[in-house]
């Protein structure tokens, strides 16, 4: 198939594409590279197309068969730094994508993100859970943007018939997370600080939760869907293993001989306190993960320590 990735030079869109590659798909990977890297394309780098634009502006006349948008910022010191930007990508690129797909018949497979659900007060959490946001805070430039992505989707689908899947990510992690204090997700984070010994933050009391999904089962769970699952369906993309913020610094801290503190620091605004995805809807595809925790944490750590030199 002839296949789009949009954001495909970032943390999660290069292991798709990979993927993709890897089946024999034929891919073109769309970035203007404002957080994701070139260098994560290295391994499949003469095996693709890369085009080195804003999605806003993207056009093409080739012919598409799926196009994934996976271009969003998607850390909450980005949406501190840029709202207006962070916010805008879900709107006015998508637009823009959903348009292409729509000129070429193609399944628009659109990255929403477990943020839809805000702080949610039902655990774990299922599709069908309309959330529990902030339209003022500061993550509402991404939760918001998520939720409007999501509208501008089924809009289209239902005005236009636009052949979409959602895919709502739950936090991921893995080698090429973008690290330390550029990216700012948790676990690369305390990978980042345990490697080098310094202090292992934890924001509040650590006793917030997330679940996370190693990026080889996020990116297979993508496949299955787009694969197996139903059109103009909505997959919750994650883990059901619910596990405090505390505990994963104090797991990273050991399985890296790390000498860190950990450091107990303000917890932002708005943090959800607990998340945990009902994955129900992909497991009865057939998806379970192959990477647990220890397993994935083991593997994203020598890879840090690998690339240690800066470029991580
Ligand atoms: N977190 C933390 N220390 C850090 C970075 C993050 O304790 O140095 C916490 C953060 O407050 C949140 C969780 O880890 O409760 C996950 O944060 P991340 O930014 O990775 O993802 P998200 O909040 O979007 O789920």
């Amino acid at each position: 198939m002839n296949i789009i990735v949009a954001g495909g030079a970032g943390f999660l869109g290069s292991h798709l594409s990979e993927k993709l590659v890897e089946e024999g798909n034929d891919v073109t990977v769309v970035d203007d590279l404002s957080s994701g890297l070139e260098g994560n394309l290295s391994n499949i780098r003469r095996r693709i197309h890369f085009i080195k634009s804003d999605i806003v502006d993207f056009d093409s006349d080739d012919k598409f068969d799926v196009i994934f948008n996976l271009a969003s910022n998607a850390s909450r010191i980005e949406w501190e730094k840029r709202p207006v930007e962070v916010a805008l990508s879900n709107s006015s690129g998508n637009n823009n994508l959903i348009k292409l797909a729509l000129k070429n018949r193609a399944l628009y497979v659109y990255a929403s993100s477990s943020e839809v659900y805000g702080n949610p007060d039902v655990i774990p959490t299922s599709e069908s859970y309309l959330g529990r946001v902030s339209t003022t805070g500061s993550r509402s430039p991404y939760d918001e943007g998520k939720r409007f992505g999501e509208a501008l989707v089924k809009s289209y689908e239902r005005e236009y018939g636009l052949r979409n899947i959602i895919i709502r990510l739950f936090n991921t992690y893995g080698p090429r997370m973008r690290g330390g204090d550029f990216y700012g997700r948790v676990i690369d984070r305390f990978i980042q600080q345990a490697i080098t010994g310094r202090p292992i933050t934890v924001y509040g009391d650590g006793m917030q939760t997330r679940s996370f999904t190693y990026v080889k089962d996020t990116v297979d769970a993508i496949d299955l869907v787009v694969k197996s699952g139903s059109v103009n369906q909505v997959y919750n993309i994650g883990n059901d293993r619910e596990m405090r913020i505390l505990d994963i610094a104090e797991l990273i801290k050991k399985m890296s001989n790390s000498t860190s503190e950990i450091e107990f620091m303000k917890l932002p605004e708005d943090d959800p306190r607990r998340r945990s995805a009902d994955i129900s809807r992909i497991r009865k595809l057939g998806f379970s993960h192959r990477f647990p925790i220890e397993l994935g944490i083991q593997y994203t750590l020598d890879y840090a320590i690998e690339n240690s030199n800066g470029t991580v």
